[in-house]
């Protein structure tokens, strides 16, 4: 197999080659540096070779707008196969009544979901006429009355600084625009979600949409009690899991933090610690089914064939024994991260993790997010700077760096190797100072890593990945 996904690659990108060489050369550089680089981006990991080949073939010369067997374009037999198999599988995984797996990305299907909920939900004439498909009947007055309906419609969910997401009615995004929004952010003491919290902001504000999930909380979500918050208040409840929908498929989150059984409607992508290719998906129980069905036209246009593909060959590794412990794995390993910079005196956001992400407060090291991880690229450990809760450096500076395991645990890092990722670490911040502006001031963004740190921290991660090697068999020529 090695030799074959070897050559497949090879000649694609001789293919690839004839035609613009910069391409073929950007991709081959792509994989070097992937290979070098320590990744812990807790949104990102390394899809098979068989995902990956998977979307680089004719299915995506095809336009398949509708659903499986309703389609607006003739030919369509072969995408129905396909969107009818990758629907099949994403049931079967996460146990749900129902699976749209058209949505192009995450925020396609946060919108798909956020549109099929208000046409589920609002009780208006003209919107039955519009699902009735009498469109033509309403006037532009009654298309005014819909637009208010629609648009004035509540939605609760997590603070970006807390750990939620931009779709979860951050006001710049759409999702702050299209609804009214309030949003709940974590104890000021623990870091941590409190329940009773949500629970009256949503009894004082009635949101017909109550958001659950994130994007750099570190801990696990207990999805029967915001269900149950939900129903007290009579609203919908929306998860998204795109972070950790890996550890839902492997079966890691069971019982109350496995959001499926208790969500109206479950979001995720399908490329984070899930490990298939980039996209999106929607779960919905039965009741909103029909309105999922619906994502187009009334979000998105035709689907990216070729990615459905890969996303049906992505479940089908995922329901393995092999995955599971995979998916084991990303938590423990995530585990041993956070005691190592534990033991090293470093700050947590909620003090540990109990996910696949550990978010850093680097603060005490005297600097911001944007100058740790500037310096930590610097050293060849790739991260992305993150807000903390009540943020004093803002968003864009931030005071945080958010680390994630799935991917280094796809090249089969354990323990004792996650350890020493956290020594790393702390040994690069530890030897980076705050520089200063031209001016001559305190500046949030420059830095001065000592001299030969980054030369040494990178020969140490070498040896660690080396052992660990990036796609295995998979040579170039
Ligand atoms: N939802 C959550 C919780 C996310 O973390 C992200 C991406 O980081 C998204 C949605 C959006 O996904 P995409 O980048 O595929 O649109």
């Amino acid at each position: 197999m090695d030799s074959l996904i070897s050559s497949a690659y090879t000649q694609a990108l001789e293919v690839i080659g004839s035609i613009e060489p910069r391409i073929a050369d950007a991709t081959r550089q792509e994989l070097a540096d992937q290979r070098a680089s320590l990744k812990l981006i807790a949104s990102e990991n390394y899809a098979s070779p068989a995902v990956l080949l998977t979307m680089g073939t004719w299915l995506s010369d095809k336009y398949a707008e509708g659903t499986v067997g309703h389609r607006f374009y003739a030919g369509c037999q072969n995408v129905d196969t396909v969107e009818a198999l990758a629907a099949e599988h994403a049931r079967e995984l996460f146990g749900a009544p129902y699976a749209y797996v058209q949505p192009h990305s995450g925020i396609d299907a946060n919108l798909v979901a956020f549109w099929a909920i208000l046409a589920n939900r609002i009780e208006s004439p003209y919107l039955q006429k519009m699902q009735a498909k009498n469109v033509n009947e309403l006037t532009e007055a009654d298309w005014e009355t819909l637009r208010g309906e629609l648009g004035n419609q509540r939605l609760l969910g997590m603070s970006l600084d807390a750990g939620g997401h931009l779709t979860h009615g951050f006001r710049p995004n759409i999702s702050g625009k299209m609804f009214h929004q309030q949003q709940y952010g974590t104890d000021p003491e623990t870091g941590l979600l409190d329940y009773d919290v949500v629970a009256a902001k949503a009894r004082e504000f009635k949101p017909l949409v109550l958001v659950a999930g994130y994007s750099a909380y570190p801990r696990r979500i207990d999805f029967a009690k915001m269900r149950e918050i939900a129903d007290e208040v009579g609203a919908v409840l929306m998860v998204d899991m795109a972070h950790f929908a890996g550890l839902v498929a492997g079966k890691v989150f069971t019982g109350n933090e496995n959001p499926v059984p208790f969500a109206h409607v479950t979001t995720t992508t399908t490329h984070k610690s899930l490990r298939g290719p980039r996209g999106g998906m929607v779960l919905a129980q039965e009741e909103f089914a029909a309105d999922v069905d619906r994502g187009c036209p009334m979000v998105l246009g035709g689907p990216l064939s070729h990615v459905m593909a890969a996303k049906a060959v992505a479940f089908a590794e995922a329901r393995t024994s092999q995955f599971q412990a995979y998916s084991q794995q990303v938590a423990d390993n995530a585990k041993s991260l956070a005691e190592g910079f534990l033991t090293r005196d470093a700050n947590l956001v909620t003090g540990g993790t109990d996910n696949h992400l550990v978010l850093l407060d680097v603060t005490s090291f005297g600097l911001t997010g944007r100058q740790a991880e500037s310096a930590l690229l610097d050293a060849g450990i790739v991260t992305n700077r993150n807000a903390v809760p009540a943020d004093p450096n803002g968003a864009w500076y931030t005071s945080g760096v958010r680390l994630g395991t799935p991917a280094l645990t796809t090249r089969g890092l354990g323990h004792d190797e996650f350890d020493k990722v956290a020594e790393l670490i702390v040994e690069v911040l530890s030897n980076t100072q705050p520089g200063t502006t031209k001016a001559g001031g305190p500046s949030k963004a420059s830095y001065v890593l000592a001299d030969g740190v980054a030369d040494r921290v990178k020969a140490e991660s070498a040896e660690l990945l080396d052992k660990h090697p990036l796609y295995p068999g998979l040579v170039l020529g």
